[in-house]
């Protein structure tokens, strides 16, 4: 089939990867300059599966109120006289109770581990590289509260079988040396021995120029405006270079703008933009320098180690697109990550990003049909589309190629 994908962040070209392999005709398009520049770009690097799971729990709405009248708070809800983010937000409330959020859980749970087992065999594969690390994830806590909910987490993760291990303050510094020089007070910590680490926009590049190599065609700088319709198909695309193209088969992959594209053919995802922020420095003293990620729970920020450099990523922000790098924020970053691995990076050098998580209400990424014929959906990743890209890629390929997908969509 000749099929065309509108976006090409990780998503999007990891699943023109499982789309090449099965002798699909594959064109990319995106408006920007090259691949992965969207929520791709830089974010925290994490391939997580083992924090895999939604943001709407029990217990989360108080938070979030609280967290509204913090300055400085991870969380940011900026109301907007905006319908979509009024209705984003009353469903995430109703995905706030137990039942919801085991359920939510459970499906994250079995996407992010399939992706990751599809990542490591492309990686394999194609012998990519793309600054990666296998050395787990460290979640670290600074008060007796936060490592009281870290026990809670880690009953979980012992019932799902995902490995992991309880650490006293004295044990983190077998796993993450540097904190041991920084002292910040820590109350315990959360080491997810089998999560990973890697540069997503790196990854997102190197497969790109795989993929041109396997006679993929990708088109930058090509904004969809629109898709035409006729008899619930979709019949061509047109683009802001005044080009009308046709396909078999459509992919939207375009991250948080899913919905520009789709509500003018009445279909309505809810998947809204969450901003957060990142910084990048390059590793000045190895020795004070995490050695993997390091998960802050006390901040929520994400702290991981990609190659020379170190990234910095955090802060979840509702106030639709608005693409101002807030200062304060980054400052806040800066300050905290300076205080856990002081000396490690030259943070006065640092570059600042923002970019925004394609967050659906429940947790779950959407994937498959769209109730149009021919337009697939692969859209909704949130803070979790790095660890589910290849997954999710790989399942949408399996449905187009009408294979029965490895796991339930
Ligand atoms: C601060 C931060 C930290 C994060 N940390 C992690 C992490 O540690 N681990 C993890 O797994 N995930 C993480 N994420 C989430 C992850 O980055 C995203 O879920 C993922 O990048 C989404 O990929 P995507 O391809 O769907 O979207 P994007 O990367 O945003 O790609 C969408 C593409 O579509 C293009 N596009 C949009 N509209 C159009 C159009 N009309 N025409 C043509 N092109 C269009 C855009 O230009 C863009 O290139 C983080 C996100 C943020 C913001």
């Amino acid at each position: 089939m000749r099929i065309i994908i509108i976006g090409a962040g990780v998503v999007g070209v990891t699943t023109a990867w499982y789309l090449t392999k099965d002798g699909h005709q594959v064109t990319v398009l995106d408006a920007a300059p090259g691949p992965a520049e969207g929520a791709s770009f830089g974010n925290a690097g994490g391939v997580c599966p083992g924090f895999a799971g939604p943001w709407a729990a029990p217990g989360m709405p108080l938070k979030a109120l609280r967290w509204m009248f913090t300055p400085g708070a991870p969380l940011r809800i900026r109301p907007r006289p905006d319908p979509a983010q009024w209705r984003w937000l009353a469903a995430f409330l109703r995905n706030c109770t137990a039942s919801r959020f085991a359920a939510n859980k459970e499906r994250m749970q079995r996407s992010a581990h399939y992706s990751k087992a599809c990542l490591v065999e492309l990686r394999e594969e194609l012998g990519l590289d793309y600054d990666n690390a296998a050395l787990g994830v460290l979640q670290v806590f600074a008060t007796a509260q936060e490592m009281e909910g870290a026990r809670r987490s880690a009953e979980v993760l012992k019932r799902l079988e995902i490995p992991h291990r309880l650490l006293t303050p004295a044990e983190i510094a077998g796993i993450e040396p540097a904190l041991a020089a920084s002292g910040v007070p820590l109350s315990g910590g959360l080491h997810l021995t089998g999560d990973e680490t890697g540069d997503s926009h790196l990854f997102t590049l190197r497969l790109t120029e795989r993929l041109k190599s396997a006679g993929c065609d990708f088109r930058f700088n090509t904004a969809v405006t629109a898709l035409d319709q006729a008899d619930g198909r979709i019949t061509g695309l047109r683009t802001g270079r005044g080009e009308v193209l046709s396909a078999d088969g459509y992919v939207l992959a375009t991250g948080s703008r899913a919905p520009d594209l789709l509500a003018p053919l009445k279909v309505n995802v809810p998947v809204y933009p969450v901003k957060g922020y990142s910084l990048t420095a390059d590793i000045l003293d190895d020795g004070l320098a995490p050695r993997s990620s390091v998960m802050d729970e006390h901040s929520k920020l994400m702290i991981t180690r990609l190659g020379r450099r170190i990234r910095a990523a955090g802060v979840a922000e509702l106030a639709g697109h608005d693409e101002r790098l807030d200062r304060r924020a980054l400052a806040a970053i800066t300050r905290r990550v300076e205080a856990l691995f002081p000396g490690a990076a030259d943070y006065a050098a640092s570059r600042h990003w923002c970019g925004f998580r394609p967050m659906t209400p429940d947790g779950p990424a959407i994937v498959g049909r769209s109730g149009h014929d021919n337009l697939y959906l692969n859209i909704g990743h949130g803070s979790n589309g790095w660890t589910q890209a290849c997954g999710t890629g790989r399942v949408l390929g399996d449905v187009i190629s009408g294979r029965q997908p490895a796991i339930a969509l």
